[in-house]
């Protein structure tokens, strides 16, 4: 059913079923019309006959027509006039005031035109970008200009904020239309991904690293996974020196809860086994999981590893997993309480029990190996 569901909401679906319920009308007709009649309406005699290339479903009468549109959702209807000339015509404007009057049909149709459209040769991306805020298709390069809705503008302001500050709203809902309409969609997010950076402060002896992971849950929402490391020659880290900023709208790098945590796991590596144990911050707000560690590096010093993951909803602008997670509503009791002491967001990202997962087991080789490389031996 998973791979059916994207499958009913295609162009190419809506016009295969109306095709079917084209035949069924025209036996319909054929068998209720006794020999010798006329069918009530054929198609105008003042229009061109039609070609051998147009298709079948152009040569039935208009009511047909009308009558199929009248089965079809809103969007669908929409979608439907829009496959020809002589189809618009005939389907009238019937379905245009439900659409008009629906925000949730005018998404779906932009959905599915966004869905059919080739895309841009160049960047290998639809040359048109779903704006869900402005409910409209936005020309790649141009984007929402100057005609920006304010609920857009706030959404762009709050994402790169608190999301990462590459991030992009209409990509991000252009993606995950393309992903209910059955796209493979994991290499766009590998390129929208900002590259690993690492770097070396000579002043401060600190070596860091970021990198940002996007995947799409078998469930539905994107989730990102953030991962900022450092390796410092003289703990503790504290406030003063990282640059951490927000984890999400209400935990940041200068929050108390976290402060307290840093410091806990660089206590932890000191002493002992050299390792502290793998911290978890759940956010209680929003669905925002972050983890923190630490472990001595011989010859280096110490490393600090923070990871979070947070579940960025599935691209519907109303959802409230993402107007949660960019904390569009900014009084504090209007937050919800979302969770219950489980961490699900690393489970659905990293596909395992979060329990069994240490704070360094997510970093690649490669990007180990290049930040060790910049940390120099003292
Ligand atoms: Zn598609
Ligand atoms: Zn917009
Ligand atoms: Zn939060």
């Amino acid at each position: 059913m998973e791979s059916i569901r994207p499958l009913l909401a295609t162009p190419t679906f809506v016009l295969a079923l109306v095709l079917l319920l084209a035949l069924a009308f025209a036996l319909a007709f054929a068998m209720d019309t006794p020999a010798g009649h006329q069918l009530p309406r054929p198609p105008s005699l003042n229009s061109p006959p039609p070609s051998l290339n147009s298709p079948p479903i152009t040569m039935l009468p208009t009511e047909i027509i009308q009558h199929i549109a009248s089965f079809l959702p809103p969007s669908g209807a929409a979608s439907f006039a829009s496959t020809c000339l002589c189809i618009r015509l005939a389907a009238g404007t019937q379905y245009l005031s439900a659409l008009r009057a629906s925000r949730t049909e005018i998404l779906a149709l932009l959905e599915l035109l966004l869905a059919d459209a080739p895309n841009n040769p160049i960047v290998n991306f639809p040359s048109r970008l779903l704006c869900a805020d402005c409910a409209r298709l936005i020309p790649i390069y141009i984007g929402c200009g100057a005609s920006a809705t304010s609920v857009f503008r706030k959404t762009w302001d709050l994402s790169t904020r608190y999301i990462v500050s590459s991030f992009s709203p209409p990509i991000f809902y252009t993606i995950m239309a393309m992903h209910r309409h059955g796209h493979q969609c994991d290499e766009l997010l590998s390129r929208i991904a900002p590259p690993t950076t690492t770097r070396y402060t000579s002043s401060s002896g600190i070596a860091s690293q970021h990198t940002v992971h996007y995947r799409i849950a078998t469930t539905g929402p994107l989730l990102i996974r953030t991962q900022v490391t450092y390796i410092f020659p003289r703990p503790p880290l504290d406030d003063r020196e990282h640059t951490l900023g927000s984890f999400c709208h209400h935990i940041g790098g200068k929050t108390e809860r976290f402060s307290t945590t840093m410091k806990l796991v660089q206590t932890e590596a000191l002493s002992g086994t050299g390792r502290s144990q793998p911290k978890f911050i759940d956010c209680n707000y929003c669905r925002t999981t972050v983890l923190v560690g630490a472990r001595k590096l011989r010859g280096r010093g110490i490393g600090l590893f923070i990871t979070w993951w947070k579940d960025l909803g599935d691209g519907r602008p109303a959802d409230e997993t993402w107007t949660d997670q960019i904390g569009l509503s900014t009084r504090p009791e209007k937050w919800r309480h979302v969770r219950h002491g489980t961490i699900p967001v690393v489970e659905a990202f990293e596909g395992q029990n979060a329990r069994y997962l240490d704070f360094d087991e997510v970093m690649t080789r490669a990007d180990w190996k290049e930040l060790l490389r910049l940390s120099p031996i003292q």
